[in-house]
């Protein structure tokens, strides 16, 4: 039996009052507070064996960069990786995107296709228009449902031999949903021999992940929104697709030889490291890998699931509002409006007053707001540190915004 208190405990930052109340912290699809082992973790760092890795003989750096390795493999075995040089340290989704998106370019031609979601973060949007821009390829969109629900029905029609790449969230951000990834990818390795770039930012928190049994190309997440510090992020991908990509940037750490003639590229993963690495950061990821461990995915699952079905209900019960995406399989969010009462940021302002944490707007899905004509939503996100108590303060605390807003 885990004791939320004992996870709490753990998290000093939710110890707190805000605005005079309590701090009831539902954004951490944002981000998520960093518990006592991750700040440790990056706090010996500095304290003890700060020193910059693999170029130094010298004490420090050799453990320095024994750490960051380990933090690697640690990753490797979460994620269930075959080698621990699939795994690319970034500093987030975003860039693991983006270098994605780079590094396949000089294999993308004019009239190839991109597929993507409609339910996805505008990182998983953009670099694959700049890419359409730089080669000719052309973005198409599985559309969704009313129910925030993928129509595979329709990539099924899509998918075809100029197919080059097929990206999607395995969670949305903005409304919880999760994707059928499963049936995607095994209709994407039926019908074409695209690329399958999985963005894991809102899954990896959550649930458990296989790479391997999931036969993804590439997988990425970012460190932060799993217990981790800012500015830390993974790429996998498997090892056939990474020893043909082109590095995304040049410079230190990712050459074997270099002259101005001819430069060589090091090998899997320091080719596509380019740089000196966030190693404090990444040593703290291997922590927040260690928390995650600590609590167990069932236990995390679990838990996460009784706030979620708890907040739907009653959300639900007190009337007028409308929840995005309720009848689709969904973790960790609930993505709201209140009907009649302005924009979402109103509602938002109040909350805080009361000491809530909610995140509104259009949380970088514009395109999935558009689909529902409005400009954005109150988001109330969940990690496995929020009580179901804190569910009764924030249906409380709406059930105040709606009566001073309408
Ligand atoms: C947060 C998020 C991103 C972007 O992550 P960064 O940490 O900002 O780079 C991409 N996709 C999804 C689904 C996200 O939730």
């Amino acid at each position: 039996m885990i004791d939320i208190k004992a996870i709490r405990s753990q998290f000093p930052i939710l110890d707190q009052k805000v605005n005079g109340h309590p701090l009831v912290y539902l954004d951490n699809a944002a981000t998520s507070q960093k518990p006592l082992g991750v700040i440790d973790a990056l706090r010996n760092y500095y304290l003890e064996s700060n020193a910059n890795v693999h170029r130094g003989i010298h004490t420090l750096s050799q453990i320095a960069t024994e750490q960051m390795e380990a933090a690697r493999k640690k990753v490797q075995r979460f994620i269930g990786a075959r080698h621990d040089h699939e795994v690319i340290f970034t500093k987030g989704t975003t860039e693991g995107i983006n270098l994605i998106a780079y590094a396949l370019t000089p294999l993308i031609s004019e009239g190839d296709e991109i597929i993507v979601s409609h339910l996805e973060h505008h990182s998983n949007i953009v670099p694959w228009q700049m890419l359409c821009e730089r080669t000719g390829a052309v973005l198409r969109v599985i559309p969704m449902d009313g129910n925030g629900v993928l129509q595979l029905d329709f990539l099924e029609k899509i998918l075809n031999e100029k197919t080059k790449i097929v990206s999607v969230n395995q969670v949305s951000n903005a409304l919880g949903v999760i994707n059928p990834i499963e049936e995607i990818i095994a209709m994407t390795r039926r019908l074409s021999s695209a690329w399958v770039v999985i963005d894991g930012a809102q899954s990896v928190p959550h649930f458990k992940i296989d790479v391997q049994s999931m036969d993804c190309d590439f997988f990425v997440f970012s460190g932060h929104k799993m217990y981790a510090p800012m500015g830390t992020g993974i790429l996998y991908g498997k090892e056939a697709v990474l020893e043909k990509i082109h590095p995304f940037h040049g410079g230190g750490e990712m050459i074997h030889t270099c002259s101005f003639e001819k430069t060589t590229y090091a090998a899997l993963p320091f080719r596509l490291e380019a740089g000196t690495p966030n190693v404090g950061g990444n040593i703290a990821l291997g922590a927040a890998v260690d928390f995650i461990e600590s609590v167990g995915h069932s236990f995390i699952q679990e838990h996460e699931e009784a706030l979620l079905a708890k907040a739907q209900k009653q959300l639900s019960e007190i009337g007028g509002l409308k929840i995005y995406a309720e009848k689709a399989p969904r973790t960790g969010v609930v993505s709201f409006t209140i009907e009649g009462a302005g924009i979402a940021s109103d509602a938002g302002m109040i909350l805080d007053k009361m000491g809530i944490a909610v995140r509104t707007g259009h949380h970088c899905t514009q395109p999935i707001m558009d689909f529902f004509n409005i400009a954005g939503t109150v988001r109330a996100s969940f990690a496995v540190y929020n009580t179901l108590e804190e569910i009764d303060v924030l249906t409380e605390g709406v059930r105040k915004a709606k009566r001073m807003l309408l």
